[in-house]
């Protein structure tokens, strides 16, 4: 049988479309299986709804704010079912556009599981499709601690459409997703506490960012419950009881386990294929995003290097180029950026500080932001940069403060071209803002291992 695809995507997220829709655009024949929701994991259950119940939290604590410039404003009460509903119309919204963006390049699109029959061949249901190439960007999905009672927890997925906002969370986990959801629970009026077995939040950030960021979680009346693990959780009607490691137990009404993600492969039959995957599930790749198969490709979480949404797309794109736009390339992980989207927000590109060789000269302000003099939270900025002794180049940079992964976008431009202390030196701030902390930084913090 010929082949009806010079490439089939398996996923419609972040990675499967680009993908999908680069090489359309280039003139190949390609078909693209997505069986949960178009966009996937980011515009569904992931970036796009998190960030609105972001914004959903700040508004709260934006109108307690406000009383110290002058505004009579009570917060009232959020209505969570409207602003669900609020949020799954855009969401809808946003499907629709990933799938007219494929529709215009024109990509067949099919709505199902597609799994392998043979190296050439999918099945997605009942149909049958034989590709040249195939990708696989199917993703990941939530994982879930082993202890007993853990199907009781809520997981990321979940919590875009619980019935009710919860009363009392405990989030277990101080990884992006805890943190993020910490503020979001937090900031809408629940109780929190979060459970996490490190001593800070946020292990592989910086360490001054991990102390900000517990001491943001407890302004906004998150308890930490660090150094800890829970060992079983129970049901008791509808209230849940997590026994911890330490012998303590908490009570909630909802438990929110936010302990990771893995590699979204079962079902896909890559035996069938002989795709080799790694223990963990995740596909193993070369630099051009070829399996041991070469002709069947992985990129995105599936291969779980680096789990964000611009890596994806930009593999995707990178891979549409080098198959059918005569321009081979892949993408560089070095110098990503990202962002922790807590209340205030953190975000960092390049090194942190316990990564830094001896030497490295570290510069850190902190100090509390013009806004917040006059609202009265109790609310810091924490700004970081970490800078080679020899060459001058700025190795890291690190914020956590309101926007800052807006100014941290715009350092990672400044990096990736090689600016050094010096070019941060001479570019003059814009006043008022907070980011022109970056370069009036003068006066040298410490020396790593000084
Ligand atoms: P993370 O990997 O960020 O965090 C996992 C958390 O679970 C850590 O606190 C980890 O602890 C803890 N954990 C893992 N195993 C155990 C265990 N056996 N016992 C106790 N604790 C455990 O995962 P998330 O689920 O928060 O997010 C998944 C990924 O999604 C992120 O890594 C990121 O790539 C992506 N993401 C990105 C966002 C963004 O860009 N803003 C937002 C949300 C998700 P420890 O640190 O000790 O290992």
């Amino acid at each position: 049988m010929a082949d009806e695809f010079d490439l089939f995507v398996i996923g419609g997220g972040s990675a499967g479309v680009r993908l999908a829709r680069i090489a359309a655009g280039h003139g190949a024949r390609v078909g693209i299986a997505e069986a949960r929701f178009w966009g996937g994991t980011c515009v569904n259950v992931g970036c796009v709804p998190k960030k609105f119940m972001v914004m959903a939290a700040e508004y709260g604590l934006g109108a307690d704010d406000a009383v110290g410039f002058g505004w009579s404003i009570e917060r009232g009460a959020h209505d969570w079912a409207r602003f669900i509903a609020a949020k799954d119309v855009e969401i809808a919204r946003l499907n629709r556009a990933y799938t007219g963006l494929l529709e215009r390049a024109g990509a067949q699109m099919f709505e199902g599981y597609a799994r392998f029959i043979d190296a050439h061949t999918l099945a997605i249901g009942e149909r049958r499709v034989r590709a040249a190439r195939i990708a696989i960007a199917t993703g990941g999905l939530p994982t879930r601690l082993d202890f007993p009672g853990a199907a009781l927890a809520i997981v990321s997925d979940d919590a875009f459409h619980l019935p009710a906002r919860p009363e009392r969370v405990v989030l277990i986990g101080s990884g992006y997703i805890a943190v993020e959801f910490a503020g979001i629970f937090a900031g809408l009026g629940a109780q929190v506490e979060q459970v996490f077995r490190q001593d800070l939040p946020l292990r592989g950030f910086d360490p001054d960012l991990r102390m900000g960021v517990a001491d943001a979680l407890a302004a906004n009346g998150v308890l930490l419950r660090p150094s800890v693990t829970p060992m079983r959780l129970e049901a008791h009607g509808t209230m849940k009881k997590l026994f911890l490691s330490d012998g303590t137990s908490l009570e909630a009404d909802c438990v929110f386990m936010a302990t990771g993600r893995s590699p979204h492969v079962a079902g896909l039959n890559l035996a069938a294929a002989g795709v080799v995957v790694g223990p963990s599930g995740a596909i193993p790749i070369n630099a051009h995003y070829a399996t041991n198969i070469p002709h069947i490709y992985a990129l995105g979480d599936v291969t779980d290097r680096l789990n964000l949404t611009p890596v994806a797309t930009a593999e995707g794109h990178a891979l549409a180029d080098t198959l059918f736009g005569g321009r081979a390339r892949s993408v560089s992980l070095a110098g990503v950026p990202s962002a922790v989207f807590s209340i205030p927000p953190l975000a960092s590109v390049g090194i942190s500080e316990d990564q830094a060789p001896a030497g490295t000269r570290v510069f850190v302000a902190q100090f509390t932001p013009m806004r917040h003099n006059l609202s009265g939270r109790a609310r810091r900025s924490l700004m970081k940069l970490l800078v080679d002794p020899v060459t001058d180049r700025v190795l890291g940079a690190h914020m956590l403060g309101e926007d800052a992964p807006e100014i941290i976008q715009g350092l990672a431009v400044a990096m990736m071209a090689g600016a050094t202390k010096g070019d941060f030196d001479r570019t003059i701030g814009i006043h008022p803002t907070v980011a022109e902390e970056f370069v009036t930084m003068r006066t040298q913090t410490r020396v790593v291992g000084g």
